[in-house]
């Protein structure tokens, strides 16, 4: 049996008809960025995360620099970053002209750990950018009156966590505001790059807004040295569609990783943990062990595919060879980039599927 790290087909099968009907009604509709799709969905993905306000824009990337450049964040200043996560969120910082500092995160929900957090605060330090990595919320509360002591924002990276509850609030509620990825892999995908940017902070909102399309607030004036970023209507009518199916999607993910969590009982793995405070969307299932690119290749024998998120720490990229980091700085971060492997998981894997995953795992020596 195959099995793929990612499948895109019981979910677009599900909601094909209405998919073509609609994409036929935006072609003839003659109108394609920022129209009446792109509203209707700001209005509803705000609505689904609790909040007041919802800009779209181009990606998640995108988001996470709109809300930095909301805040005038940029050359001098330091955003608190984990020192696990997708590049994107360090590079929005960078591009600002500002610095990451990275922090660790516990080892067992791969989450920034707000202990370490107000050792890394410095005079310069603007920011905390939570990540809730994986589709399970960092510890927000903690983060929140770390943040509230010592004045500085707090932004959600809430590119894994559409629909994630924390003490029954939803992720992009939590702190001061959210960027979301609709990357195509993510619990809530585009047929392509798009992104959004989450608030209840009215000026921030309409700031973020005009930022994002040129810096303009009526066309062709000019108040910020603003980006193209926009959401399409394309997409935004592709995102309303499937927004109305992710509780019931994710749902889906939360069964399969429940018989994976149950079954999978090889003691070379280490399964994930939730914290106590947060459910999951499972955006990934992620385990670890020692001998990870063993484990890969015995899975790839077995055609059951896998993906490493992430196998190199940013402060150990190239890319970041200008930051005052050396190898063994951030072990934890490094530890874990051994270690991890993410498992099949997307919304429809049939029972056989799953559980020819179960058993190739179960047999592995
Ligand atoms: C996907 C992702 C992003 C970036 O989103 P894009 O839409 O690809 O720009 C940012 N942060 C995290 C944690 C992500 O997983």
């Amino acid at each position: 049996m195959k099995v793929p790290f990612v499948s895109f087909v019981p979910m677009h099968k599900e909601i094909e008809n209405e998919v073509l009907t609609k994409f036929k009604k935006v072609y003839e509709n003659n109108w394609f960025i920022q129209g009446d799709e792109v509203d209707k969905f700001e209005n509803e993905f705000a609505k689904f995360c609790d909040a007041k306000y919802c800009v779209g824009c181009a990606t998640g990337l995108d988001a996470l620099y709109l809300i930095l450049r909301g805040y005038d964040i940029g050359y001098g200043d330091e955003v608190i970053v984990p020192s696990n996560t997708y590049i994107a969120t360090a590079l929005a910082v960078s591009y600002t002209g500002a610095n990451p500092v990275f922090v660790e995160p516990y080892i067992d929900t791969y989450n920034i750990n707000p202990e370490l957090i107000e050792k890394a605060i410095t005079k310069n330090t603007k920011a905390i950018i939570a990540v809730h990595l994986y589709g399970q919320a960092a510890d927000m509360d903690k983060i929140n009156s770390i943040a509230k002591r010592h004045n500085l924002k707090v932004i959600e990276d809430s590119a894994q966590s559409h629909g994630t509850l924390y003490k029954g609030r939803k992720t992009g509620s939590l702190g001061d505001a959210a960027g979301f990825s609709f990357y195509p892999g993510k619990n809530l995908g585009a047929l392509g790059d798009a992104g959004a940017v989450v608030t209840s902070d009215e000026k921030l909102a309409s700031k973020i807004r005009a930022i994002a399309n040129y810096g303009s607030d009526r066309k062709y004036h000019h108040i910020y040295k603003g980006i193209n970023s926009r959401l399409d209507e394309v997409q935004a009518s592709f995102l309303r569609i499937k927004l109305r199916n992710l509780e019931k999607w994710n749902e889906n993910r939360r069964l399969t990783a429940s018989k994976y969590m149950e079954k999978i009982n090889n003691s070379k793995l280490v399964k994930p943990a939730v914290g106590n405070n947060t459910n999951h969307v499972w955006h990934i299932f992620a385990v670890r062990t020692e001998e990870r690119d063993e484990f890969q290749k015995y899975l790839k024998e077995n055609e059951i595919g896998t993906v490493i998120h992430y196998p190199v720490p940013m402060h150990m990229q190239d890319a970041y060879k200008d930051l005052p980091y050396n190898a063994g700085d951030l072990p934890i971060a490094e530890k874990i980039s051994k270690e991890v492997i993410s498992l099949p998981m997307w919304y429809g894997m049939t029972d056989d599927e799953i559980n020819y995953v179960i058993e190739k795992i179960n047999s592995w020596k």
